[in-house]
């Protein structure tokens, strides 16, 4: 068993390097779980590489972050890397003596709401006693891997660290991009005032106590920023501004209660979805339920709701749903909660829903907005930008070397609606030609045109959980 950074190995005058298995590109969480249960379903056959850049398997962009500002967003009884064990994380942070030193990790009722930090901590140590245990041979190269080559066995992966890995199959679970910059921001880019990428270690430091801050953005990453902003002793304004100005909504006392049924004859229709579910959200409310049972009823059914839509209804649904459902659906921690709260509270936060038309870059910054509600021009001033659209959507293949070249190559393509990598049913990546590559499979959201839900953790790992008992019943 091996798992080590193989990165500093020499590749052999052959150019090629062992063979493997299977090798999977990209060790964040989609990546990480999956090879957790690659190697426990694989009955101590096989071996396995898996090339990530970062130190860490298990992290990525969501659990590399060391802000203790950045909660996980919902409760650690929610979130596992075990299907059948869906509190084993839980269990995990209260024995570990993992959130020690931090007592606002535990709500009054009991309950816990870790560091994102610490979520990453545990998919690692799972991951590693998982390998250990299964005696798989796994090793971890730290490179990008920058190239592939269907071969007539499988493919052979280029690294930036210029080695060639041969398997027989491979799994892409290199999933999320930084935020794009809009088109009318593209001026203020090169502006070192201007913090494109909020999820870099660093990204907060260039900002002042007594700055004033515009963020371009109003959900969850917007809230991460203004509670670490918080954590920090900012006292300059914060200015949020996005097209709805829709903020993310908390949790509710009642986590596990789910209320109407959308799986039972989908609707066919976004018009029609978007009506069952208002008629169930006031059946909830006549309950005295609120509207946070609906929506993880919505998020049981997610599956069979978009199984059922075409794709015009599917793109109807993203357009004028989707920043609906993120807001309902990906709610923040309490603690973040409370800082976005006290920030409006106090008036150091607003939040502005208006179009962006253009930026200033003097010697304060000024932000060209046209109001939402009544069509008016405004200026939003500030010291310092940061950009919080969330995850890049839609040049996936444009910004990603890998797969620029297996689109090239007709080994892959786009989905019909930009989100990722067009797939079937069984996860194989989908050819220019539309006919699957056999031994090609996508891990993670960029699967999720073909799945629907496929954002959160859990989603994720159910995801994982089948693939790689799937790959495994392949290999002898
Ligand atoms: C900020 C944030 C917070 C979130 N918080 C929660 C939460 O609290 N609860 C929840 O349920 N969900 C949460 N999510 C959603 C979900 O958990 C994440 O989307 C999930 O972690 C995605 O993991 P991933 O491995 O697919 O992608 P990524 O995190 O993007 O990991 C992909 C990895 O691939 C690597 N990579 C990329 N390209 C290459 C390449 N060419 N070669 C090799 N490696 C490559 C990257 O270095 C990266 O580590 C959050 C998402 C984000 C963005």
């Amino acid at each position: 068993m091996v798992f080590a950074p193989a990165m500093q190995k020499t590749a052999p005058e052959t150019g090629l390097s062992e063979a493997y298995d299977v090798v999977v590109i990209g060790g964040g969480f989609s990546g990480a779980s999956f090879l957790l249960h690659l190697v426990r379903h694989l009955g101590g056959r096989g071996s396995i590489a898996i090339i990530e850049p970062r130190e860490d398997l298990g992290r990525g962009v969501a659990y590399s972050t060391s802000d203790p500002a950045h909660r996980i967003n919902t409760f650690a009884s929610r979130m596992t890397v075990f299907p059948d064990d869906r509190l084993h994380f839980d269990r995990w942070v209260r024995e570990s003596g993992a959130v020690e030193g931090d007592p606002a990790a535990m709500l009054p009722d009991g309950r816990m709401v870790p560091q994102r930090a610490v979520f990453g901590t545990y998919v690692g140590q799972q991951l590693r006693h998982a390998i250990e245990v299964s005696g798989v041979r796994v090793d971890h190269i730290r490179s990008q891997a920058s190239a592939m080559m269907a071969v007539h066995d499988g493919w052979h992966v280029l690294t930036e660290g210029g080695r060639v890995l041969s398997a027989s199959s491979a799994v892409i679970a290199a999933s999320h991009q930084p935020p794009e910059i809009p088109q009318s921001l593209e001026p203020a880019a090169a502006d070192p005032r201007f913090i494109s990428d909020p999820w870099r270690e660093t990204a907060l430091a260039a900002v002042h106590p007594q700055d004033d801050v515009i963020i371009v953005g109003t959900g969850l990453t917007m809230a991460d920023i203004v509670a670490s902003l918080d954590g920090r002793g900012h006292r300059g304004r914060i200015h949020a501004i996005s097209r709805r100005g829709l903020l993310s909504r908390g949790q509710s006392e009642s986590e596990r209660i789910q209320f109407g049924d959308f799986a039972e004859s989908p609707s066919r229709t976004a018009r029609q979805l978007v009506r069952r579910i208002r008629t169930t959200l006031r059946e909830a409310d006549r309950a005295g339920l609120g509207w946070h049972p609906v929506f993880h009823a919505v998020g049981r059914d997610a599956t069979p709701i978009w199984a059922a839509l075409d794709n015009a209804e599917r793109v109807r649904l993203l357009r004028h749903l989707r920043p609906y459902w993120d807001v309902h659906r990906f709610r923040i921690a309490p603690q973040v909660e409370g800082a976005v709260r006290r920030g409006l509270q106090s008036g150091r936060l607003s939040v502005t829903a208006a179009s962006i038309l253009g930026a200033e870059m003097g010697e304060r910054i000024k932000l060209d907005l046209r109001l939402r509600r009544s069509g008016k021009f405004a200026i939003a001033g500030g010291d310092k930008i940061i950009l919080a659209t969330g995850v890049g959507q839609n040049r996936v293949f444009e910004t990603s070397a890998l797969l620029q070249g297996l689109k090239e190559s007709g080994r892959a393509r786009p989905d019909s609606l930009r989100l990722g990598i067009d797939v079937n049913a069984r996860s194989q990546a989908l050819r220019a030609n539309g006919e699957p590559n056999e031994n090609l499979y996508v891990a993670g959201p960029l699967a999720r045109a073909f799945f629907g839900e496929l954002m959160g953790a859990n989603q994720i790992l159910n995801h994982a959980h089948d693939l790689a008992r799937s790959i495994a019943s392949r290999i002898s």
